[in-house]
């Protein structure tokens, strides 16, 4: 369903920035923080729109428009992805930036929070128009991005390829070689080891540490996944590999259910080999709408935003969720998860593990130094469970629930360090 096809309440409840605003303020409230720190939290630092001309195959020259902001640098060099579609725009890319921040704060990260996004759709160009495209952004935002400023990432529809452009593109530019200025490259340049594997990894990561907490045993609980791609894909795998049954996985199109488990690497291959998870032999073939009500012990929406919301969030039958998706759940629907006593792992905390491991392609590139995958794996889970009882700590001291811990958590970090710098005036 398009956003314009929702009620006014709905459009309300799935905007992204007001959802951000809502875990902001009440975040903010309850650490008492002073209102010009507030003010700033709640601003972008910088904001830059560029319009982009391009040639296209046929000898046409179209003009995209295209975003880059940076929400705060206050704890390092921004960090964030870039989005290519035709819907991008700029509140979008604000609230996108902002996330960033928080996520960064709370994996403590050295870094801020960043977005870029074009709009475009990539669907319908071809490589050529998609490469002129790429590094003309790149020459327009150049002055805004660098190692030491703001290090994009790719995002929606951009890949390693485009991060290989914009490397390249900056490398020109500045004469000399500098891969640290994105992450998310190939691995021969200058990407790292583990990073297609690193949201999933962290996701299992932190469901470990949560059924530990909870005092239940890996072997003996149901999973119920949705989405089977990047990062489902790979957090069904990964914890299947250890022991933990997956009952479901749930795709658009229909979702595959077996109480005794599914073998995750078949039903990878019946996909591949089928083009969609639906009618694999070894499970039941269910509407996707209904495989969310099933009973689990825990929920991963890897999927998408807007998952679970006022009109879902009453129907999940879990013990915790484990939000794999960016946004996955409303604000509104935070309430109702708080009533039913459901444990959440938030978004900017579950998710972490991909900019963790971005965090560490930079850290390599800047030292020319690379790491083995079993390593760059040890410190990814070193960072996700300090993360993971970071958030929890805070959400026993202060009486909260883990989304408003996290989010406290993050704003109190930042908010240091910008009282610490002081206002540069
Ligand atoms: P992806 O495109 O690899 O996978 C998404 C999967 O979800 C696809 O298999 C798609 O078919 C499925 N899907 C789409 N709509 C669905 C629906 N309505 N119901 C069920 N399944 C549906 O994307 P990804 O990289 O795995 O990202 C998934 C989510 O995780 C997004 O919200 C993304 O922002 C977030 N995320 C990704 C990373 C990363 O490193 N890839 C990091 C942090 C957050």
């Amino acid at each position: 369903m398009s956003t314009e096809q929702l009620t006014p309440e709905l459009q309300k409840e799935f905007n992204p920035w007001l959802n951000a605003d809502a875990r902001i303020e009440e975040a903010a409230t309850r650490l008492g923080l002073e209102d010009g720190i507030k003010k700033i939290l709640k601003s972008s630092s910088k904001e830059l729109t560029v319009h982009i001309p391009v040639l296209l195959d046929d000898g046409r020259i179209e003009v995209f428009t295209g975003y880059r902001v940076q929400h705060s640098v206050a704890r390092g060099p921004g960090k964030g992805g870039i989005r290519y579609a035709p819907d991008v725009n700029l509140d979008e890319v604000r609230a996108l930036a902002s996330w960033m921040t928080w996520k960064c704060a709370v994996a403590n990260l050295p870094f801020g929070g960043a977005k870029g996004g074009v709009i475009c759709d990539p669907n319908i160009m071809s490589d050529g128009e998609l490469e002129r495209l790429t590094r003309r952004y790149t020459s327009e935002i150049i002055d805004m991005i660098g190692p030491e400023k703001d290090v994009p990432a790719p995002d929606m529809n951009t890949n390693e390829r485009t991060m290989a452009w914009i490397m390249d593109t900056y490398s020109m530019h500045k004469r000399e070689t500098t891969t640290g200025v994105v992450t998310g490259k190939p691995i021969n340049l200058g990407g790292s080891r583990g990073r297609a594997e690193a949201t999933g990894r962290g996701c299992l990561f932190v469901t470990l540490q949560a059924l530990k907490h909870l005092g239940m045993v890996p072997t003996q609980v149901d999973v119920i996944v949705q989405g089977f791609g990047n990062v489902g894909g790979m957090a069904a795998k990964l914890m299947a590999k250890q022991g933990i049954r997956i009952t479901c996985i749930i795709e658009y199109d229909g979702a595959v259910y077996n109480p005794k488990g599914l073998d995750i690497e078949k039903l990878m291959a019946w996909r591949k080999e089928h083009g969609s998870i639906r009618n694999f032999p070894e499970g039941e073939t269910m509407p996707s709408a209904e495989a969310l009500f099933l009973k689990c012990d825990v929920l991963i929406p890897a999927a998408k935003e807007n998952v679970i919301t006022s009109e879902t969030a009453g129907k999940i039958n879990t013990r915790i969720l484990c939000e794999g998706a960016n946004g996955p759940t409303t604000a509104v629907a935070d309430k109702i998860l708080e009533d039913r006593g459901i444990f959440v792992i938030p978004d900017i905390l579950a998710n972490a593990g991909g900019v963790t491991v971005s965090y560490f392609e930079w850290v390599q590139d800047r030292q020319g130094y690379f790491w083995n995958e079993q390593l760059v794996n040890q410190r990814l889970e070193e960072i996700m469970n300090e993360s993971f009882w970071d958030v929890v700590h805070y959400a026993q001291t202060h009486k909260v629930h883990n989304r408003i811990a996290a989010y406290m958590l993050a704003l109190d970090r930042v908010a240091f360090a910008i009282r610490l710098r002081g206002i540069y005036a």
